[in-house]
């Protein structure tokens, strides 16, 4: 799938938040929005009204930046959402938090999402013992995720753990073994989604 390859920081900066994009940056004082606390792009400190439309607009936009999907892939997203039993809402922040990438990143085995993005492209991580190089991939209640027995992989994710170490892993995820091992434990609930998102206005604007 395609990924945004731009700049980053314009995308908290258009939020008006942090997005958390760059690993541990976004916690230092070089973070874009500590200096530039304003949107990018040369007239928009003029636009002041925000539209009802705007608002769901940015809601959804804020979603799909902090767990780097594009459009067609949110669609897809949205659709699987609305197809599921339950809340559509809770269904759409359960699927995005059960993408690998994001239980490579919480689990503290990579710097940033970008960074576990690439690391699981490269083929550095099992589920269940097979190679899963899709970053996509859907995890399910049971899978081990594990790291590929490679010395190179190996420092990489020790010293993204030991980056990440002040890390609280969430407890849908338990991390096993000598911190190289996660094992997904239940479907994620709405609680366990870290981010202010409020996810009734992306229904209400991807329903019509
Ligand atoms: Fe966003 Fe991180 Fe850039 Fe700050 S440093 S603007 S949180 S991506």
């Amino acid at each position: 799938m395609a990924r945004y390859i731009g700049n980053k920081c314009k995308l908290c900066r258009r939020e008006g938040m942090k997005l958390f994009l760059k690993g541990q940056r976004c916690f230092t004082d070089k973070c874009a929005l500590s200096r530039r606390d304003y949107p990018p792009g040369v007239h928009a400190q003029k636009r002041t009204k925000v539209t009802d439309y705007g608002l769901h607009l940015r809601e959804k936009q804020k979603l799909k930046r902090i767990y780097g999907v594009l459009e067609r892939q949110f669609r897809l997203y949205f659709k699987e959402a609305e197809r599921q039993k339950g809340n559509t809402g809770e269904n759409l922040l359960s699927l995005l938090e059960r993408r690998l990438d994001n239980v490579v990143l919480a689990s503290g085995f990579a710097l940033s999402r970008n960074h576990a993005r690439q690391m699981i492209n490269h083929g550095h991580f099992r589920v269940n013992d097979r190679r899963v190089d899709v970053a996509s991939f859907n995890v399910r209640p049971g899978d081990k995720i594990s790291v590929r027995n490679n010395d190179k992989t190996k420092k990489m994710v020790t010293e993204a753990i030991e980056v990440n170490k002040s890390q609280v892993v969430p407890d849908w995820i338990t991390v096993t073994g000598d911190g190289a091992q996660a094992e997904v434990i239940s479907v994620p609930r709405r609680e366990h989604v870290p981010h202010p998102i409020q996810e009734q206005l992306i229904i209400e604007l991807c329903s019509k």
